[in-house]
């Protein structure tokens, strides 16, 4: 007999799936893969068949072109695989159509997380805990300093910063799938119903959200807009546009971003950000470790992300635990 969880294997380049021959999320194209979610380090494109929820195929199609192979997954309806291996996907409450993964195979529930967070998102359904023997979880920010304050207290200090300053405009860097459209939906929900400005980036991911019913108010695009129209107003790009020629346009920008690095004062220096706005999809380290205690699984798998302090923090409360040496997965600014 085979030894226990065999059948899944962490190579560096994904988890693999041994007796279906796939891959969950992997950094090389391979002829079947199954996709959490559609950040650019879990989907990539190149790839033969891919399974993954309708809304992650649409990101992948809109990013890649990607037209054929793709089988779209139910939330909660299980998937025969080869090699007699069942996939069910479940929200994960990180982006639109995130997932976690349960796989069984010999009477054994592996459940792998993906990225995901337990705070509740307007954009996408919450995490749903699955009971299993093997969990894989990820660490982005497994140290118990990362603590991601309540959203509406960051979004207070936006609109705060917004009223205070009505001459100025607040340009928030935030990343273009999953973070803008939370942040927008989170203004909303605060009674924000002001025109929201976009960076062009922005604007078709923010137009799937919409199309999967999502209602994000009044945006509107900087191209169409004069420098002084924004004074007063939002404005939303990628991070990586932050400190970019364009923002000449726009009326003495304050200058934001919307990330769970912004913890870090460093990080936050490095990108001039004058209004460092705490908001991540990724689980904190409460989160982390609460989930690993709910869920209660027999190991618990870590990957991408700081291993050392989720492994550490098992062995102390005496739970199986190792770290997998994935490469090649980075949120660099969620
Ligand atoms: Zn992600
Ligand atoms: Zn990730």
């Amino acid at each position: 007999m085979a030894a226990d969880f065999s059948w899944i294997r962490a190579e560096p380049t994904g988890i693999r799936i041994a007796p279906a021959d796939c891959w969950i999320d992997p950094v090389r194209p391979v002829e079947r893969a199954l996709i959490t979610h559609g950040h650019s380090d879990h989907a990539r494109g190149g790839h033969g068949r891919i399974m993954a929820t309708a809304p992650t195929l649409s990101i992948m199609r809109l990013r890649y072109g990607v037209e054929q192979g793709g089988f779209p997954v139910t939330y909660g309806d299980p998937v025969e695989l080869a090699g007699d291996v069942t996939a069910t996907f479940f929200p994960a409450g990180h982006v639109l159509g995130s997932a976690q993964i349960l796989l069984e195979h010999a009477g054994e529930r592996i459940v792998v997380t993906g990225d995901y967070k337990r705070r509740l998102d307007p954009t996408c359904p919450a995490f749903v805990p699955i009971p299993c023997d093997v969990l894989i979880t990820e660490a982005t920010f497994g140290l118990p300093v990362f603590h991601h304050p309540p959203v509406e207290e960051e979004v207070a200090r936006l609109l705060g910063a917004l009223m205070t300053q009505p001459e100025r405009c607040v340009l928030v860097g935030a990343y273009a799938l999953g973070k803008a459209q939370r942040l927008i939906a989170e203004l909303r929900l605060a009674g924000h119903s002001q025109p929201i400005y976009l960076h062009g980036a922005m604007e078709r991911m923010c137009q799937l959200y919409e199309e999967y019913g999502m209602d994000l108010g009044d945006l509107r695009l900087i191209a169409d807009t004069p420098k002084a129209d924004l004074a007063g107003h939002i404005v939303i790009c990628p991070p990586s546009a932050l400190n970019d020629r364009w923002t000449r346009r726009l009326p003495d920008p304050i200058t934001a971003m919307a990330s769970g690095w912004m913890r870090v004062r460093q990080r936050a220096r490095q990108r001039n950000v004058e209004l460092p706005l705490i908001i991540s999809d990724h689980a904190d380290w409460d989160e982390l470790t609460s989930t690993i205690s709910e869920v209660n699984p027999a190991e618990t798998w870590i990957t991408h992300g700081r291993e050392e302090a989720l492994l550490r923090w098992c062995e102390l409360n005496q739970r199986r635990a190792r770290a997998l040496a994935l490469v090649g997965y980075e949120d660099e600014d969620d």
